[in-house]
């Protein structure tokens, strides 16, 4: 079948009032991002709906993308024909035809803009159906829930055909909200704590903290290529890379080996949280979960947030490991974080990490020594990366949704 356009239909944006306009714009220009290199393609949009004019593009090819972008409730492929009696059911049987398996049920469902058409809705709905009826084997009609839903749309300079409905992404267009910093690890949890940022409008910014030599470049490696395949649901992201080597040997000198980690995530959140000022974000997302591990008890949130004031923001926060698991492989980053490269957490994690850590105890360890040099190093020597989403590895993500 080969489809001229493909009509999209906003989500919760409908309903966003006066901001409605900010969403729309930023919608139109992530979905122009992530088609950019579809070079023939015309777009038009109204207050609740986008057109897409293909010019000969490939649906399918654009289909797979659009699936991805957050914003998008759902989409049409649709062809377009001369507003004639003829041209519709030649049309209308043509693409049924190319589509439907025996023992497919179908329906037709007409709107008429155009009142002056020669039949009404009903008359069409059973003239197009009994021609469709007529020429095809195996294809019965139901009303209810049909595997193939034609509708069709008379205007007076032409007329639509649309049949398959996309379901979207769902979401709010990312950017739509500002901009949030997200700590990524190379483990299972931070980047799909970025794709819900992302999901509910957000534009990321990723910071890594690294120490060489006792983290190799493959890890490095690894997180470059797991913010990359999160460019797949918003465009181009930046990725701050940390040397935090000095800190940590550091740490590992002055701080109490049960108290390491503590001081460890602390210093972390410190130098990302002068990222985020630097980069006019407003937030600061982890891939944290209540209870996974030593770092991420109540009590030990509580001692490392306490450095700052700026919201961090845990969406993974109700979720078990095993729906983590399961969400990241929806999102292909799961092959990539189990690749067995150190993070420079595990390389320091101490054999016996407080799991209730006292915040007096660890501001007065902290006391002895003076950080601030080190964080600022850290942050002047921050190395950023622009990740450009990769067309083929957006297509592999085609079915998530
Ligand atoms: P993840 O799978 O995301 O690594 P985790 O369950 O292994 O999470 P931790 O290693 O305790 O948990 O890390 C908790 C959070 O701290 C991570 O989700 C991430 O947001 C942040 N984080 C940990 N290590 C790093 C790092 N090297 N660089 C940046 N952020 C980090
Ligand atoms: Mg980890």
């Amino acid at each position: 079948m080969k489809y001229d356009y493909i009509l999209i239909r906003f989500g919760e944006i409908s309903t966003k009032g006066k901001n409605r306009r900010l969403f729309v714009d930023r919608l139109k220009r992530n979905i122009k991002m992530v088609l950019r290199d579809y070079t023939g393609i015309r777009y038009e949009s109204t207050r609740d709906r986008m057109t897409l004019t293909l010019n000969g593009e490939d649906a399918e090819g654009v289909t797979a993308r659009l699936k991805n972008v957050f914003g998008i409730q759902s989409f049409s492929l649709a062809v377009k024909c001369p507003t004639d009696l003829h041209s519709i059911k030649e049309t209308a049987l043509a693409s049924v035809k190319e589509q439907y398996k025996a023992g497919d049920t179908f329906k037709v469902s007409t709107k008429r803009a155009y009142k002056q058409f020669e039949l009404d809705t009903n008359e069409m709905n059973a003239e197009i159906g009994g021609h469709i009826l007529r020429n095809t084997d195996g294809l019965t009609v139901d009303v209810h829930s049909p595997d193939i839903h034609l509708r069709i749309e008379i205007r007076e300079d032409a007329t639509y055909l649309t049949f398959r409905d996309e379901k979207g992404a769902g979401g709010l267009p990312v950017g739509s909200g500002g901009k949030a910093m997200l700590m990524i690890s190379g483990g299972i949890d931070s980047p799909v704590a970025g794709f819900y940022a992302m999901k509910r409008g957000l534009e990321i910014e990723a910071v890594h903290f690294f120490s060489p030599p006792y983290t190799s470049e493959r890890a490095k490696q690894k997180v470059i290529d797991l913010t990359e395949r999160l460019t797949a649901f918003g465009g181009d992201i930046k990725l701050h890379i940390v040397p935090f080597t000095k800190t940590q040997e550091l740490i590992q000198k002055q701080i109490p080996e049960n108290y390491s980690m503590t001081a460890t995530r602390r210093l972390m959140l410190q130098i990302a949280d002068k990222l985020r000022e630097q980069n006019n974000a407003l937030a600061i997302f982890t891939g944290e979960s209540l209870g996974q591990v030593a770092s991420q008890t109540l009590e030990s949130m509580y001692a490392i947030n306490a450095v700052t004031s700026t919201p961090v923001l845990r969406p993974l926060i109700g979720m078990d490991k095993t729906e983590i698991i399961e969400k990241a492989k929806e999102l292909g980053t799961y092959d990539i974080s189990i690749r067995p490269y150190e993070d420079c957490c595990t390389i320091f994690t101490p054999s016996a990490p407080k799991t209730r850590p006292k915040k007096e105890k660890i501001e007065h360890f902290e006391s002895y020594t003076d950080f601030e040099p080190l964080i600022k190093e850290a942050v002047e020597k921050t190395e950023t990366i622009v990740l450009k989403g990769k067309t083929e590895v957006k297509e592999k993500f085609a079915d998530f949704f």
